[in-house]
């Protein structure tokens, strides 16, 4: 084949390459299982991801100055979570079955589907801002499993969570693909990209400052031997949960609310979201959880307190 004939043929390829591109962005959210979503408040200044970046050193966004100072001074290795490299990453489910705290875990998903339904308007927000009012108002420890993707198209509530010293920051991977090849119809991220996709996603929410942390959490809770030795080099710890509330396309709070305070005991880790319109009751159970909770004298902690008891951090 000469090269008049080959160029053709290339600029067709890439043609057709762009039409199945975009014939692959519209998958219905509903298909994406426990892609759940957040959203933020309508008037949290409509952040454009171009205008809203995360820059840290910058003017009024900025995070606090001990938000800062924790950044700047805390490395990787000293984070909460963090775990020997030269291993696969320890899978925890739950913290010591003693004391009586529990975290509550509120994971930020953001596919390219779902970011498609929000450019295109059919969906108002992935980002639950009443979860966060509430959470502030009664001062209530929260720990959030943020993807790169939804920093990136919500910065500005990402610095809200980042400023409150109540909340953890943790890793929920870059964009929600699958880390294995059946998670419920999610598409697949190749083994050799696991470990890149999963630092990228540090970088992007380490400017924010906070209480960052080395947990991670795989998309659907998928995972197998491989992907645990793929990730091995970033010396993170896998956080897998012992009550998962089913909050995804949730049609009632109330199913959420029993699913939670029929199987939380102390050192429990809760699985919720905050990817509102992928789960639009989880602001109206949470009042519920929090007061059966109270009512079984269970205290929400941040995750690193709860998982290591010794961790205790001064500020509750
Ligand atoms: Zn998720």
């Amino acid at each position: 084949m000469n090269r008049t004939r080959v160029l053709p043929l290339v600029a067709i390829l890439t043609a057709l390459a762009g039409v199945l591109a975009l014939l692959a962005l519209p998958t219905p959210a509903a298909e994406r299982g426990p892609a759940a979503i957040v959203w933020m408040p309508a008037d949290a200044a409509t952040p454009t991801p171009e205008a809203a970046r995360p820059t840290p050193t910058s003017g009024a966004a900025r995070p606090t100055a001990t938000a800062e100072a924790d950044a700047a001074t805390a490395t990787p290795e000293a984070r909460p979570g963090s775990s020997d490299p030269r291993h696969r990453p320890p899978v925890v489910d739950h913290g010591p079955r003693t004391g009586n705290r529990v975290a509550l875990t509120f994971d930020a998903d953001m596919t390219d589907a779902m970011r498609y339904q929000l450019r295109s308007g059919a969906v108002r927000s992935y980002a639950n801002a009443a979860i966060v009012d509430l959470l502030e108002r009664q001062q209530v420890p929260a720990t959030f499993f943020l993807t790169g993707k939804w920093v990136e198209e919500y910065p500005e509530m990402t610095r809200r969570l980042a400023a409150n010293p109540r909340f953890e920051l943790a890793n929920h991977t870059y964009g929600h693909l699958a880390f294995t090849p059946d998670c419920y119809g999610l598409p697949t991220i190749s083994r050799q990209r696991m470990a890149a996709d999963v630092a990228r996603t540090f970088d992007v929410i380490a400017p924010y400052g906070g209480r960052q942390t080395r947990y991670f959490r795989f998309p659907g809770l998928c995972h197998d031997q491989v992907a645990l030795t793929a990730l091995a080099p970033l010396g993170v710890t896998v956080v897998d949960g012992d009550v998962v509330s089913g909050d995804p396309f949730a049609k009632s709070w109330r199913p959420i609310v029993a699913a939670v305070l029929s199987r939380v005991r102390p050192g429990s880790v809760v699985v919720l979201h905050v990817t509102e319109a992928n789960a639009p009751m989880t602001d109206e159970a949470l009042p519920h959880i929090l007061a059966g909770l109270a009512e079984r004298g269970l205290t929400p902690a941040p995750l690193s307190e709860v998982l290591d008891p010794d961790q205790e951090q001064p500020i509750r």
